[in-house]
């Protein structure tokens, strides 16, 4: 017997090997195996089983990992079509894939159960005690002896002595480390009543479980017109149906609350929950707990979309818009765009919600690709809030010489109307930080980190001036490190510098604030989000973590500090975020009783993603849209595919983008376009240095994704400069 097995190096290959006899009975695809690989012991993945191999005198894999595999052939295929599509490596994708990591492996405990005998020979009290407290076989598969040792202390000699009588049998199974629960909830009976246009969606959906074919929805719902509960509905159809489900959601610990109403729905103990905030350890188990079929949720972050669920009918993907479903590093995989393949693979419906769906979604939703199901009003039918745009430019003007001037004499008011109200408020600042950066008066350079070619934020907390894309930090330094001049200004604000201004002028109110920086404690978010739900903040200021998904009754009004910070970014899509990023923080104020206001701030008033964005006009910003991307030929108009070259050396670099950039041109006939296939750059990246390397962008587009992967392809496999990366980015999301 041999098998095939993929490594985590960068390779298409798969390596043949030969199972020696006493490993044959557990080899499968899907389990990992130790084998020798260039002079050391390595982790692979078995891909294939066969009876021959295609090398003479293979070597022998050494050991099997697994007890059950990770995965079966319907992920395979999956996985493969994954690799494929982004020009990965298998065995690299494996192992970004799969959980588990260097130590962790399955678990087993020793049981033991009674026989069914009539003869009961003469034993000692204690023998005849722990005989027992055991279960009979055929009533159970047994009870662990560590169990039985917590009743009765260590028993292990009196069970070896039992079963050498005959009475007793030792058996093994396995064990699963449980997922650490906040609390005890059991499921509860009270759902509510849908309104028609719940009904309406769910109807749809409904009809397409049952039909069992692959179908991809688009629930079009506006902030709070009830999505969620579409999608718990559906989930209890397929688990009734004796499906499997996976329910996506962009950050899971911003959502603590979707949780508990999920273990509320379905018992905490039916429901696998897959994301980084849980160890790798259970993460493990409880992805083998999915494979084994006795899970049939998996809730999680984008990589829950690779989880081995049985008999697979329903994805779900909330808030399907959200960037964080693309994965920047390594291998770059859009988790919403692979549910709709998996869907497809397995003939799964798929529904992804969104009150602000990405271009791309309702692009396909126009052409018939996925079926548009639309909510367009809030639940009881309450109104959308609100929404007023400030022109900062005039603002500023009039109040010439008044230093820090962020906040419009509006929103000033609109706060202090909302707190005399006893209503609290979000505050939207997309800034970290203190100042959002200080630049040297005498010789106008800005402090900028040593391995990135982008400014220091000033962090008032620690006193430390700290990139935002490594983890480079001076501390409270107040010279230029150019010209050695005291005369450091301020320029700009973040989130920590509104956190202080909030408090100087409204000292009594009760303000908190919500970025990455105050929220890398393990359940930072939940206390925060719970005091808020508790009306113990009155304002919350914070990054774009503010705009998701939360339901809070009490808050009334919405400030967006300045609208402009996404609008300026170097992206086509920066409109588009823009739109969503203010709809959906919108759809945060007015959820209860009271109607909700919102205020925005920004110097580009007439920009139509604002004004769209007022006139909660989802259509027709993507009509202005929509035109825009097709006069520039970008998607949904045009396939990309973007190249970023990475050199410690900045002449070396430069000259290997250049070639990379000519061999691209002379690939496609010496004119740089072919069929609809073009070549853009090389141009500097944004972030032209980063982490000690200095990057180059190079920007392939055509009409078709098949020929633009394959010229990606083929320059990936000729082109090899020592010291240089390429990162290839199919269907880039970000373009720093
Ligand atoms: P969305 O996801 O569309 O923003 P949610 O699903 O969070 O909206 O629903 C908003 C609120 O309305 C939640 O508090 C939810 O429990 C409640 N809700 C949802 N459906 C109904 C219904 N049919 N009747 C009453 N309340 C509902
Ligand atoms: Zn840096
Ligand atoms: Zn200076």
């Amino acid at each position: 017997m041999f098998v095939k097995v993929a490594f985590p190096i960068p390779t298409e290959q798969v390596f043949d090997y030969a199972v020696p006899a006493p490993l044959a009975a557990a080899v499968a695809v899907g389990k990992r195996v130790r084998a020798p690989f260039g002079g050391k012991t390595q982790t692979g993945c078995i891909v294939a089983v066969a009876a021959t191999a295609d090398v003479e005198n293979p070597k022998e894999i050494m050991e099997i990992v697994e007890a059950r595999p990770l995965f079966g052939p319907r992920e395979l295929a999956f996985y493969r079509w994954i690799a494929a599509y982004y020009l990965y490596p298998l065995g690299k994708a494996l192992h970004e894939i799969l959980p588990g990591g260097k130590n962790i492996r399955s678990k087993t405990e020793k049981t033991a159960r009674r026989m069914p005998t009539s003869a009961v020979p003469t034993l000692t009290p204690r023998q005849r005690l722990v005989l027992e407290a055991l279960p009979e076989a055929g009533e159970s598969d047994g009870i662990s002896l560590a169990a039985l040792r917590r009743d009765l202390g260590d028993v292990r000699t009196v069970v070896a002595a039992l079963a050498k009588k005959g009475l007793v049998e030792i058996g093994e199974r396995e064990t699963f480390r449980p997922l650490p629960r906040r609390r005890e909830v059991g499921p509860k009976a009270d759902r509510p009543v849908l309104n028609a246009g719940q009904e309406a969606a769910l109807r749809e959906i409904v009809t397409s479980l049952r039909r069992g074919h692959f179908q991809t929805f688009l629930l079009h719902g506006v902030t709070g017109s009830g999505k969620t509960e579409v999608y718990l509905r559906a989930m209890e159809e397929t688990r009734q149906g004796g499906g499997g489900a996976i329910y996506l959601v962009p950050e899971i610990s911003l959502t603590p609350r979707l949780l508990a109403r999920l273990e509320e729905r379905f018992g905490g103990d039916n429901i696998a929950v897959l994301h980084s905030g849980v160890s790798r350890a259970v993460r493990y188990d409880q992805w083998r707990l999915l494979e084994s079929g006795r899970l049939s949720i998996a809730v999680g972050a984008r990589s829950a979309l690779f989880a081995p669920v049985r008999n697979l009918k329903l994805i779900v993907v909330d808030e399907e818009h959200d960037a964080s479903y693309k994965q920047d590093e390594r291998l770059p995989y859009h988790a919403r765009d692979m549910a709709i393949v998996r869907g497809r693979l397995e003939g799964a419906t798929v529904l992804l919600g969104s009150a602000t769906p990405a271009l791309q979604t309702y692009f396909n939703a126009t052409r018939g690709k996925v079926s548009l199901l639309v909510m367009p009003k809030r639940i009881a039918d309450r109104p959308l809030p609100a929404v007023e745009i400030v022109d900062m430019a005039m603002e500023k003007a009039l109040r010439e010489g008044e230093a820090g001037a962020v906040l419009s004499r509006r929103l000033l008011a609109a706060i202090a109307a909302t707190l005399q109200r006893r209503q609290q408020a979000l505050l939207l600042l997309n800034r970290r930080g203190y100042h959002t950066f200080l630049v040297c008066r005498d010789c106008g350079r800005p402090l900028r980190c040593r391995n990135c070619e982008v400014s220091l934020i000033h962090h008032a907390d620690d006193n430390r001036w700290k990139c935002h894309y490594c983890d480079y930090s001076v501390t409270g330094q107040s010279v230029c490190s150019h010209c050695k001049s005291p005369r450091i200004v301020a320029y700009g604000m973040g989130t920590e510098r509104l956190e202080d201004e909030i408090r100087a002028r409204f000292p009594a109110a009760r303000v908190r604030r919500m970025d990455s920086d105050t929220m890398d404690r393990q359940g930072a978010h939940e206390e925060l989000l719970q005091a808020l739900g508790a009306e113990e903040i009155d304002i919350l200021v914070g990054t774009q973590m503010i705009a998701k998904g939360h339901d809070f009754p009490n808050v009334t009004l919405v400030g967006v500090v300045m609208a402009d910070s996404a609008l300026n970014l170097p992206d086509f899509r920066a409109a588009e975020r823009t739109f969503q990023l203010l709809t959906q923080v919108s759809g945060r104020g007015g959820r209860g009783d009271h109607p909700g206001q919102v205020i925005i701030q920004t110097f580009n008033p007439g920009h139509y993603a604002l004004q769209r964005a007022k006139d909660h006009d989802y259509e027709g910003f993507y009509r202005e849209e929509t035109r825009l991307r097709r006069g520039l030929s970008y998607p949904p108009y045009a396939r990309l595919i973007q190249l970023t070259l990475s050199c410690p050396r900045q002449a070396e670099g430069e000259k290997a983008a250049a070639a990379l950039a000519a061999l691209a041109r002379e690939l496609l006939g010496g004119s740089g376009e072919r069929g609809g296939t073009t070549v853009a750059g090389p141009v500097e990246a944004p972030l032209a240095r980063l982490r000690g390397r200095y990057r180059w962008q190079i920007l392939l587009k055509g009409d078709g994704s098949r020929a633009v992967r394959g010229l990606a392809r083929e320059l990936m496999a000729r082109f090899r400069v020592p010291g240089v990366r390429v990162k290839v980015d199919v269907d880039p999301v970000y373009f720093m």
